[in-house]
């Protein structure tokens, strides 16, 4: 297995299956355009057997799917049902939600009981401003239908100034009333942002001024949460529980696990690093070849991870998988 100085393993691995995107968030992408073509990006395949060769060469035990778009990608059957077989303890999905109603049998078939879904905001017009793309009502509709189904879902919203702060409670009310757990991302320096040093601080919410903001509707306390986990949670008694990814008030660098794979083949270890390692050619070997040559760029990877604490990245996250 490989270990980094730290006690530091790669155990989650995250897979883009495109860097399409149905949305184009203002805080992930400048514009909506397609930034990654699609014949430069690995069959559904290639990216099964890549999950195979890092499960064997990292000791990878949970893999989450995300974008880009997951559910846009017509690779999504044949991946859910490739990575079905590898005996992985734990598969989930992160989505925008706007195609949940229409693809929640393929979910369903393949196993899939967790979701984690984005939703910034329960404002029709604050929703087209941010997200620039997609329709609120189609989403909510969703989100009951998944939940009716037995998926347990976590609601991903990044708070920013000035557009969503006033959504903070009301999408607290909706999670809390439906069993769903709210996470809250505070803003990465990711992409544009990374560039723009001024954008990202006008719109940044930080965790403490949530937590006040929360707490002036809700007595909360903190909760547990698995030791490599990014978030913080925090239970709101007799209600349910909510949890803060604060990437920049609370760093979790030194017990970062996660590894990411691109959907064009792309090995990235860490978030806050430009290095990259390919593999896509890898993925076309056997695996007596290809396993020795993936466990020294696994290496590099696992160097690449922060010390301390997360600076941002200019690549952006629909490339990376967020
Ligand atoms: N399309 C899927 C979705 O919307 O969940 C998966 C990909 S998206 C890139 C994954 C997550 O990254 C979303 O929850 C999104 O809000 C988050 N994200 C994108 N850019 C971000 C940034 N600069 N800071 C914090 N979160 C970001």
């Amino acid at each position: 297995m490989i270990v980094d100085r730290q006690g530091r393993r790669f155990r989650n691995l995250r897979i883009s299956l495109t860097a399409a995107c149905n949305y184009a968030c203002t805080y992930c992408v400048p514009d909506g355009k397609r930034l990654v073509a699609a014949q430069d990006e690995l069959s559904a395949e290639a990216l099964v057997r890549g999950v195979a060769y890092l499960i064997e060469a990292a000791g990878i035990e949970q893999l989450r799917i995300t974008g880009g778009e997951p559910l846009v990608s017509p690779k999504l059957e044949a991946l859910l049902h490739g990575v079905s077989t590898l005996g992985l303890r734990d598969i989930s999905l992160t989505t925008n939600g706007q195609l949940l109603t229409k693809k929640l049998p393929v979910l369903l078939n393949a196993g899939i009981r967790r979701l984690n879904v984005s939703l910034d905001t329960l404002d029709a017009t604050a929703f087209r401003r941010i997200a620039r793309g997609g329709d609120l009502a189609t989403v909510l509709d969703g989100l009951e239908q998944a939940r009716a189904a037995g998926i347990k879902i976590k609601l991903n919203m990044v708070p920013l100034r000035g557009q969503n702060i006033d959504q903070v409670l009301p999408l607290l009310d909706y999670c809390l009333e439906r069993g769903f757990e709210l996470r809250f991302i505070e803003l990465m320096r990711m992409g544009h942002l990374a560039r723009d040093g001024n954008s990202f601080q006008q719109q940044f919410i930080s965790m403490p001024a949530l937590l006040e903001l929360i707490g002036e509707r809700y007595e909360y306390q903190q909760a547990d949460a698995p030791l490599d986990a990014t978030a913080l949670r925090y239970e709101i008694p007799g209600h349910g529980h909510f949890g803060v990814i604060a990437n920049e008030s609370v760093p979790f660098c030194r017990t970062c696990s996660r590894l990411r794979l691109s959907s064009t083949g792309w090995l990235h270890g860490c978030l806050s690093s430009s290095n990259r390692h390919y593999v896509g050619d890898l993925l076309e070997k056997p695996r007596h070849q290809a396993l020795p040559a993936l466990q020294g760029l696994l290496m590099k990877a696992l160097g690449d991870k922060q010390e301390v604490a997360f600076s941002g990245g200019v690549t952006v996250m629909k490339i990376i998988g967020g």
